[in-house]
């Protein structure tokens, strides 16, 4: 039987940090992963941060990664953060800036599907020169331990079963090796989010424009109040370089409590005049055929209408992006800039014209996409580890959401480090012995002291100071009624401390359900819109496509194998999953729910009371954004 030192579950931007940062320590380690490349099983918002917090150290994806800043496989760095309060057509934009800078060498959005295929180029370099690499389209499927011939046997649905002396597991919160051992139960509702996402197509220059920014710029707008539709949790807007993602993130709980299409959520958001305002974009529409033609003149008016659009769609993109221009030059396609225009303006006269097509004010969405999110506070593992198996990431359940604050990515990056490092320590002392737990609580130790740790079991005094001094000198206090006086307590410094340092002592976590409430996400900041913003008019209507048009525009490698099996099809939650299932795959028949299976996008929404996998290797979902 194959042996390797290192097997890496799961091929997220955890389990690359891990398998970069170990073989650069010259450990041989193998990355097993199920989708078909990697980067295809992977979504965020995202942006992801490099910290550089006062007490204690973080380790950063540009240490990591050393040619991160170089060769930037992420889309805009973002220089503004924008906490958007909504009432219907009134918004109030509080800048927060100040809170997104706070502590952190910078932030910047990225998709995953390009930022993970980067971190597994450059893992993979320094992971073949140990004997190790990256195993795609493989799905683990049971860890076993042979205690008496001290073996740990890994079995997979693809390939001969091997061994390893550790295993990390970075398979994400739905991660099925911490069932399969039993080193966690299942995350339930009240520790999950659910994270519902589109891309939007949108040329580089018209973002800037838009959104007031120097090339290589971007912003991030979060949303709350009424665009919630009651639930809490909040919306978000980033700009990539030539693409946004907008999405929503709740509370599993509320979602539970109060049951909607997670993609009707995402559609409240879209719709909202203030973001259709900035998803906007000329759109082409193919004519109508005249019916009055032959059938042979009909298609070739559609193939010449076809192509013109795409290729005036194509030359808009490049016209309106830094690197298209310089393509253009270089290529010696056009002579200059201005002959692109004309030829571009000449498409769009002989579409117009001619073929009588329709320009009309749209959006264009690229890509739907959803995923659970663990909740640090509530369900990050206090013993993150079994045996010889590590877990880092989602997997350990270690996401940082507070407030205006999302971070699972860097977190799950200094999870990797971090095991990473306990790993080599005990194999130079070669101490590896499952009974002996020396790995595992090397590790644990080192996660107790992250700071990232700390951020989850108490209120950081100084960041909560940054975003009400921030929030102060823009939301005049007297305005905002019976909120004042909670205001005002927090501008002064001593009773914010005190009313802090009360909320540490009962236990943040106690306190949790108060601070995260529906005064905070909904009410509050739907009075401070009503009361304080300004209206936003947007007169166009999005063709939002129907959920059935989402799914069937994804990637889909359909397993004829189900890898979910319902429990009990009568449960109250399977009830509510018919609803909350992103993609319907769930209905009503009779009495009982019946699982359709076609439209699975894998985002574990029904893992809580299902038997739930993962596909097998290359099967379900790929997406091409992330
Ligand atoms: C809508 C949304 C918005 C977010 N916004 C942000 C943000 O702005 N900033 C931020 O930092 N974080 C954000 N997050 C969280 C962040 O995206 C996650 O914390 C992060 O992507 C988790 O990475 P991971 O490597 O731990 O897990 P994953 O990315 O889930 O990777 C797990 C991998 O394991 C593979 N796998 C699973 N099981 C197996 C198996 N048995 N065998 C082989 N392979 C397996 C999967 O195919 C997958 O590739 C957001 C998340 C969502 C959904
Ligand atoms: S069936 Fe698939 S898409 Fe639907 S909730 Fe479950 S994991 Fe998500």
């Amino acid at each position: 039987m194959e042996q390797f030192d290192v097997v890496i579950v799961g091929g997220g931007s955890a389990g690359l940090a891990a398998l970069k940062h170990l073989s650069s320590k010259g450990i041989q380690s193998v990355l097993m992963e199920a989708g078909s490349t990697v980067g295809t099983k992977n979504v965020s918002g995202g942006i992801l941060y490099s910290k550089n917090p006062q007490t204690g150290k973080v380790y950063n994806v540009d240490e990591i990664f050393e040619n991160f800043l170089q060769e930037k496989p992420w889309e805009r760095q973002i220089t503004k953060y924008i906490l958007n309060c909504v009432s219907k057509d009134k918004v109030l934009s509080i800048d927060l800036t100040d809170s997104h800078e706070y502590q952190s060498n910078f932030g910047c959005s990225v998709l995953l599907n390009k930022l993970n295929s980067w971190f597994a180029k450059q893992s993979l370099e320094v992971a073949e020169r140990n004997g190790g690499g990256i195993v795609n389209g493989v799905h683990v499927r049971n860890i076993s331990w042979d205690e008496e011939k001290g073996k740990t046997i890994i079995q997979t649905d693809e390939l001969d079963d091997f061994e390893a002396k550790a295993i990390i597991a970075s398979d994400g919160v739905n991660s099925e090796v911490a069932e399969i051992t039993g080193a966690r139960k299942k995350f339930s509702p009240p520790e999950l989010y659910q994270g519902v996402k589109v891309v939007v197509k949108l040329p580089e220059e018209i973002i800037e424009e838009r959104f007031d920014l120097s090339p290589g710029e971007g912003t991030a707008h979060i949303f709350a109040g009424d665009v919630t539709l009651g639930h809490i949790g909040g919306g978000f807007l980033y700009t990539n370089i030539d693409s946004l993602s907008a999405g929503v993130v709740y509370h599993y709980d509320s979602l539970i409590s109060n049951p909607m299409g997670p993609n009707n959520l995402v559609n409240a958001l879209l719709n909202n005049p203030f973001v259709k305002e900035y998803i906007k974009d000329e759109v082409a529409l193919e004519p109508y055929p005249d019916k009055s033609l032959s059938k042979m003149e009909q298609l070739r008016i559609k193939f010449a209408v076809n192509k013109l659009i795409k290729r005036w769609e194509k030359l808009r993109f490049e016209y309106y992006s830094h690197e298209g221009k310089k393509r253009f030059l270089d290529d010696k396609e056009f002579n200059s800039i201005e002959d692109v225009k004309s030829k571009m303006d000449a498409i769009h006269k002989e579409l117009l014209e001619k073929y009588n097509t329709r320009f009309e004010t749209d959006y264009v969405e690229l890509e739907y996409s959803t995923k659970l999110i663990p909740d640090g506070k509530r369900c990050r593992m206090k013993k993150p580890y079994i045996k010889n198996i590590l877990f880092i990431g989602d997997a350990a359940g270690r996401g940082l959401f507070i407030g205006p604050r999302i971070e699972g990515l860097n977190v799950g990056i200094d999870d990797a480090v971090r095991a990473s490092n306990a790993i080599k320590q005990a194999l130079e002392k070669n101490n590896l012995d499952v009974a002996s737990n020396y790995l595992g609580e090397l590790y644990s130790q080192s996660v107790q002291e992250s700071p990232y740790t700390m951020d989850m079991e108490r209120i950081d005094k100084y960041y909560i100071k940054t975003i009400i001094d921030t929030a102060g000198k823009q939301i005049p206090s007297q305005k905002i009624g019976k909120y004042r006086l909670l205001f005002r307590l927090f501008q002064n410094d001593k009773l914010r401390n005190i009313s802090i340092d009360i909320v540490n002592k009962i236990g943040y976590n106690n306190m949790l359900s108060l601070i995260e409430s529906e005064e905070t996400y909904i009410h509050t900041p739907i009075n401070i819109a009503a009361k304080l913003g300004t209206k936003t008019i947007s007169e166009y209507s999005l063709s939002i496509p129907e959920l059935s048009q989402r799914i069937s525009n994804l990637s889909y490698n359909d397993d004829p194998q189900s890898h979910i099996k319902i429990i009990n099809p009568r449960s109250e939650f399977m009830k509510k999953m018919v609803t909350l299932c992103p993609t319907k795959c769930y209905s009503l028949e009779g009495e009982d729910v019946v699982l359709q299976h076609e439209g699975c996008i894998e985002c574990g929404t029904c893992s809580p009371e299902t038997e739930w996998r993962h596909p097998r290797g290359e099967k379900g979902i790929q997406y091409k954004y992330g």
